[in-house]
């Protein structure tokens, strides 16, 4: 039999590459290899349609099985990559078996950052990354009351929203002094956190968690350092995810939190490709390394890395953008706001339908959009472009972008 492309790990960006290859006209075998006992599924629904009910798992797929038999993407579940060897073009799996490749993807993802502190052991303290633990959460959610939620980024916002909408009584603590603040502007953080705190959900800011205390090795509350408890009888943690790039690092990928790629998805060895949450890149910045954790940039650098395969060239170079549902509130982000000298508001803020842009020495970084998905596209299609509107412009409702998109 021939040997195949190879892609460790089936989630959206391996699923992108398989995809990919065939519609570049690779009509070689492609081979994709997951741990998880699924086909490739779509993530984000997790800790919101999905835990809510509302989206069955079938929804999830990435692709229906019978679309993958008729593209001859084969795909091994419940398999885990545990060596590869560069020298013989093999990789070994957890059970022993040895298989043969032409060529290498990585898109191993990441896991969720456990949490440093006695007590995160205990039975019904939960993380989310995957399906299985999605249902672990359903299960746990449907018996418990007193939820307390670590962590005020997307996933602990989501999670907190969705278990509200069921009814839970919910404590949020956060250890900065903002929501999402390594993403959003302190006006983003401000409006969601007056909606949860409206929606009913207790948050504290700079609550830095130093202890879940438990009993019968089930937790029933957490501390904070600075002296509070909050009684739990769910626990569930969100602080962040973890790059699995231990394979990489052992064939000696050059890795920096993550492997690292550039646009067209090529790693420190030009015959492997990488693609996803488990690589990073360089940003414009002197020291900015980007890790973007989102489907855009599973998909894009999976297309990319798909071509580079084919010794094609497809480079990555969109402005990023993501998403984040909250109740109904829609935030979307587009560009990258670090280091933004100015902001100009679109909207007002009590119509709850408004835009930050942000600007550097006048020129368009980019803006989060909280229920205006025009505007959203707007900024990227103005970002892609390299063009851009002035705060004046930005804050003039009647002032259209496509005058500038034209
Ligand atoms: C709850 C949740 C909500 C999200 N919401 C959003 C959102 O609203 N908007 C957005 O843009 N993004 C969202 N994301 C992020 C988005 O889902 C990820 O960016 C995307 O899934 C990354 O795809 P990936 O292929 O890089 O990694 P993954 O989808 O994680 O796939 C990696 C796969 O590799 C497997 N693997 C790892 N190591 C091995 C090995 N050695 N052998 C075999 N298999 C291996 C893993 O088990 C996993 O299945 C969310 C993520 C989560 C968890």
């Amino acid at each position: 039999m021939d040997k195949p492309i190879l892609i460790i790990g089936a989630g959206q960006a391996g699923m992108q590459i398989a995809d990919s290859l065939r519609q570049e006209g690779y009509e070689g075998r492609v081979l994709m290899i997951g741990e998880e006992a699924y086909p490739p599924y779509q993530r984000p629904p997790l800790s919101k349609d999905f835990l809510a009910g509302t989206v069955t798992q079938e929804q999830l797929l990435l692709r229906a099985p019978d679309v993958l038999e008729r593209k001859k993407i084969e795909l091994h579940t419940h398999a885990r990559v545990v060596k590869i060897d560069t020298s013989a073009q093999r990789v070994e799996l957890s059970d022993g078996t040895q298989i043969d490749y032409a060529k290498l993807a990585l898109t191993t993802g990441c896991r969720a950052r456990p949490l440093p502190v006695a007590g995160a052991d205990l039975q019904n303290v939960l993380t989310l990354r995957t399906l299985v633990d999605t249902k672990t959460l359903a299960a746990a959610l449907a018996q418990a009351q007193n939820i307390v939620v670590i962590g005020g980024g997307f996933i602990g916002l989501e999670l907190a929203a969705t278990a509200r909408g069921m009814g839970k009584q919910v404590t949020l603590l956060e250890g900065a002094d903002r929501l999402m603040a390594r993403a959003v502007s302190p006006v983003i953080s401000t409006y969601f956190r007056d909606y949860h705190q409206a929606q009913g959900v207790h948050i504290s800011l700079q609550a830095q968690v130093q202890e879940i205390s438990g009993e019968a090795g089930k937790a029933n509350g957490v501390t904070t350092r600075d002296g509070h408890s909050y009684p739990a009888d769910l626990v569930i943690v969100g602080i962040g995810i973890v790059p699995n790039s231990e394979l990489a690092q052992a064939i000696g990928l050059e890795c920096h939190n993550g492997i690292i790629v550039d646009v067209y998805s090529h790693t420190s060895n030009r015959d492997i490709v990488a693609a996803g949450d488990c690589t990073v890149r360089k940003g414009s910045a002197p020291d900015q390394w980007l890790r973007l954790e989102s489907v855009q940039n599973a998909v894009e650098q999976g297309k990319s890395a798909a071509a580079s395969l084919l010794g094609r060239e497809r480079p990555f170079t969109a402005a990023p953008w993501f998403w984040s549902d909250q109740y109904e509130v829609k935030l979307q982000m587009a560009g990258l706001s670090a280091g933004y000298d100015h902001t100009a508001l679109r909207g007002t803020i009590e119509s709850g339908s408004f835009s930050v842009f942000y600007f550097r020495h006048g020129k368009l970084l980019g803006a989060d959009s909280v229920n205006q998905p025009k505007e959203h596209m707007a900024t990227r299609r103005m970002l892609d472009k390299g063009v851009s509107p002035s705060p004046e412009q930005v804050q003039d409702l009647s002032f259209n972008f496509q005058t500038l998109l034209k």
